[in-house]
């Protein structure tokens, strides 16, 4: 597995060499949830702004969300401020080098400590992902379904024993940080959800499906969660390049600034928050087009209108707002660039 990630393996920008432990946290807690290809270009302009601790934890939560924007899941955004705030007032603005102390930060949960003890300090630890678990139920021919707590038990237990080997042969380089990478890099090149290269792959010959052949039915198809579909109807009102936003306080994308949304159809627990966010002065105009998003589990169609009987004196949380201003939401990106905008 070793030979075969040190050949094989991505260039992706969190494995150039000098990447230290605080480049592996920020790549670690971007990369959950959000695919490579999105994070990998907002991985370098973060640290560009944000190239240590210090700057992140001085930072405004605009100026943080902004550098975000994009890659959703954003409270993930506030937690590592939350985390790197911490760590100036309380430990110097230095990482700790442990998995014990590091789940002591706020927000850093088992992977992400796993991931930067093994990755950043050569702690023997197993990093257990989705990748991880489809691997381990393929090689020891599990059929449970992937958010069985067993099969994380079984995947953790399975590559904790070729950590606890290698450090028993006090295996040379990164092998702690590289074996845990490595699974995950199979997960995502050879043994894919939907196909397995298995002749291509290094743990061939310890793999029950790649011998009986059933890799595709492991982990086992649990229900998906249906998505829920809404309909929503926001109001775009434009000056040049402006926009006029106001401050999500709550609900999603909080913290981001946005144009008003109202929902036309469907349920959710945010409907609420939608709905009467704000008192919207002046009222839908002509039609200006319509785009998709998805969030979490909300498939969105937003139905977009032009704002018109906008008074002189708008009350105090609404703002004219240039896309480098902001943090402007997703939402509000896309509406502005729907063509026939307003001129
Ligand atoms: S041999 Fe096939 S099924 Fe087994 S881990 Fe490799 S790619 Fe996956």
């Amino acid at each position: 597995m070793l030979a075969w990630y040190r050949r094989r393996r991505r260039p992706l920008p969190w494995r150039r060499p000098g990447t230290g432990p605080y480049h592996t946290w920020v790549s670690e807690v971007m990369l959950q949830q959000t695919r490579v290809e999105t994070v990998a270009p907002r991985y370098e302009e973060f640290l560009r702004r944000f190239p240590d601790p210090e700057t992140l934890a001085q930072a405004s939560e605009e100026e943080v969300l902004r550098a975000w924007a994009g890659l959703g899941y954003y409270r993930r955004a506030r937690q590592l401020q939350a985390a790197a705030r911490y760590l100036v007032a309380e430990e110097g603005g230095e990482l700790p080098r442990d998995y014990e102390s590091l789940r002591r930060l706020p927000g850093v949960g088992e992977y992400t400590a796993a991931a930067i003890a093994s990755i950043a300090y050569g702690e023997p630890r197993a990093v257990v992902d989705g990748n991880v678990k489809r691997v381990a139920a393929r090689v020891l021919g599990l059929e449970l379904e992937a958010p069985d707590p067993v099969l994380h038990r079984r995947a953790r237990a399975w590559l904790q024993g070729y950590h606890d080997e290698l450090a028993a042969r006090r295996a040379h380089g990164n092998a702690a940080g590289d074996l845990n990478q490595a699974v995950m890099e199979l997960g995502a090149t050879l043994c894919r959800p939907r196909a397995a290269e298995c002749p291509r792959c290094p743990l061939r010959r310890d793999c029950r499906s790649a011998r009986d052949g059933r890799a595709l039915v492991r982990p086992a198809a649990g229900r998906a969660a249906s998505a829920e579909e809404l309909l929503l109807e926001m109001l775009l009102a434009r000056r040049g390049e402006a926009v006029l936003l106001a401050r999500r306080e709550r609900g999603w994308n909080r913290g981001y600034f946005e144009p008003p949304l109202r929902l036309l159809r469907g349920r959710a627990p945010a409907a609420a928050a939608l709905e009467r966010e704000w008192e919207i002065p002046g009222g839908p105009g002509r039609f200006l087009g319509e785009f998709r998003h998805g969030i979490t589990r909300y498939r969105l169609r937003v139905r977009v209108r032009e704002w018109t009987g906008l008074p002189a004196r708008l009350p105090g949380c609404w703002r004219w707002l240039g896309p480098e201003e902001g943090p402007w939401s997703t939402l509000a990106r896309k509406a502005a660039a729907l063509p026939g905008r307003p001129a």
